[in-house]
């Protein structure tokens, strides 16, 4: 054919699809937002001259994307866009930088020769090499282990599924316990409302969360991995199946990874869509055919977890930096970011917000920047209010503090949490209060039951929520909302009950009056 089509994964744009780019030998590319199906004959008329048609096709054009686009320095070939919002998405990519997300817009997701055209599984491949250049000549992952999680301490890798916590203090302390069998998981069990990292990353980079996996899994001294991936999303599943088989027929995973004597396998778990199963403990649980319902800790997962094995647990995001930290090394990656919040993160950015999507940003970055330049501001002439940060762990910073940097610590001063990436913007119509009880009633239905003050503790607030919103609270009820938030919090077992007041205390921090306006009847 004069020209390739190809579907590509997501580019984070989700408020200019369906995308299509033209992309000439030469590099110059043209990208179509809001492509309607009646216009894809134009757009090809428009691109390829009708005299002289074949030929020209054959010589001037390489490939033809078509489906979601975007990727790192994409802006100047985006000036060229017949797009009336070329603008607004060089805007929107500018200020963007690419590590969990590289390629996109360039790749195909399931085309391994096209993922290694793109340095895929060069890392593991580093990895392996050095593996076989053990000291003794053996492939007993003794010295690569230790280089590998030296170079994820240097990068200052943070779990990115939520609590922020050193991903090499994780993977040294599984590396440290003797056993004879450990596990690595991929928890891709997302639930957070209005966060599709995950799933975005899964379903578009299959190849690269295997490959940050079984880097992870060399690391920790693995030989058996579990993707457990939530099965309301179904292509990431397929996706990661396919990936799985594809790399085992390329020699990537098997019994002998790229000829050495390092055996690993992985397999896929699906979650049957409880909240709660995001929580090691629960997922665990989980994947060996129980009820998914956290434990205490210690022991941690790290030290007893899948079948009391030591197992290594990270998230999708994590997992996909890691190819990226291993190429360019561990100070390249520590450059972007804050002193404690190192690299990238991936956010959802959903809500009144002109230009919503999935955004990968330096660790860093303002609220506002994210909300104003990224996003384009609030639509309609409305009044930028708050941004709900965190999902239903999360808070509610108020717009006097969108100066605040995205940052693990930054944010948890200002009463909200990194999470796992959530991020919805509220305006002035938005009662705070509304959106509360909207993040209460979602933790309170997902709670496990298992503990006495978050089964109860959070139906007693969403309770008093209902009755706030139908002007129906008494102004006592406010100090027993505050008392029960203290108590949940501290009395719970696990984060879902320790954080669920989170949004509750940040709006009665930073919105009080809204509260008491329902209750005095003023609105
Ligand atoms: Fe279950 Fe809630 Fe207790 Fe967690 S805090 S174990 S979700 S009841």
């Amino acid at each position: 054919a004069a020209a390739d089509v190809k579907r590509v994964g997501c580019v984070g744009m989700c408020h200019q699809t369906p995308l299509l780019e033209t992309v000439q030998s030469d590099g110059t590319s043209r990208l179509y937002c809001h492509v309607q199906a009646e216009q894809v004959e134009q757009i090809v008329l428009q691109n390829f001259q009708p005299s002289g048609l074949g030929a020209r096709m054959r010589t001037s054009w390489s490939k033809w994307v078509a489906g979601l686009y975007g990727r790192e320095n994409g802006a100047d070939a985006l000036v060229e866009a017949v797009s009336p919002q070329e603008g607004p998405v060089c805007e929107f990519l500018g200020p963007q930088k690419r590590i969990a997300t590289e390629s996109c817009g360039d790749i195909d997701p399931l085309d391994l020769d096209e993922y290694r055209r793109h340095d895929g599984f060069v890392a593991l491949k580093q990895c392996l090499n050095d593996l076989s250049r053990g000291a003794t000549g053996e492939t007993t992952g003794e010295i690569t282990g230790e280089a590998i999680i030296d170079e994820i301490e240097k990068s200052g890798l943070r779990g990115r599924g939520g609590a922020g916590f050193p991903s090499a203090i994780k993977w040294r302390t599984v590396r440290g316990v003797t056993a004879e069998t450990k596990y690595v998981i991929c928890n891709g069990d997302e639930g957070d409302p209005g966060a599709f990292m995950d799933r975005m990353i899964l379903e578009s980079f299959p190849y690269r969360v295997i490959e940050g996996m079984a880097i992870a899994a060399i690391a920790a001294g693995a030989h058996q991995g579990y993707f457990y991936i939530r099965a309301e999303y179904p292509l990431a599943v397929q996706r990661i199946r396919h990936a799985i088989a594809e790399c085992e027929a390329a020699g990537l995973l098997g019994d002998s990874i790229l000829g050495t004597d390092y055996s690993l396998h992985f397999s896929v778990k699906e979650g049957a869509g409880a909240f709660i199963c995001g929580e090691e403990t629960a997922l665990i649980h989980s994947i060996e055919g129980g009820r998914g319902t956290p434990r205490l800790r210690p022991p941690f997962p790290a030290e007893s977890g899948l079948w009391e094995k030591p197992t290594l647990i990270n998230n999708v995001e994590t997992l996909s930096l890691v190819p990226w930290i291993l190429r360019h090394g561990g100070d390249a990656f520590a450059k972007f970011g804050t002193e404690t919040s190192k690299g990238t993160k991936v956010f959802a950015l959903a809500g009144k917000i002109q230009r919503g999507g999935l955004i990968e940003v330096p660790m860093g970055v303002t609220i506002r920047q994210i909300v104003d330049q990224i996003g384009g501001g609030v639509p309609n002439g409305r009044r930028f209010k708050a941004v709900q940060i965190g999902g239903p762990s999360g808070g509610c910073v108020p717009a006097s503090l969108a100066d605040t940097p995205v940052d693990y610590e930054a944010l948890r001063d200002v009463g909200a949490i990194m999470g796992s990436g959530g991020m919805v913007v509220l305006d002035d119509s938005d009662c705070m209060v509304d959106i509360a009880r909207y993040f209460l009633r979602f933790t309170q239905d997902q709670s496990c039951g298992k503990c006495t003050y978050c089964r109860v503790g959070t139906k007693r607030m969403l309770e008093i929520l209902e009755r706030i919103c139908k002007g129906q609270a008494k102004k006592k009820d406010l100090v027993l909302l505050e008392e029960l938030c203290h108590s949940v919090s501290s009395g719970s077992l696990c984060g879902l009950g320790k954080t669920a007041p989170n949004p509750v205390l940040s709006t009665l921090q930073y919105f009080r009056d809204e509260y008491e306006a329902h209750i005095n009847g003023h609105c």
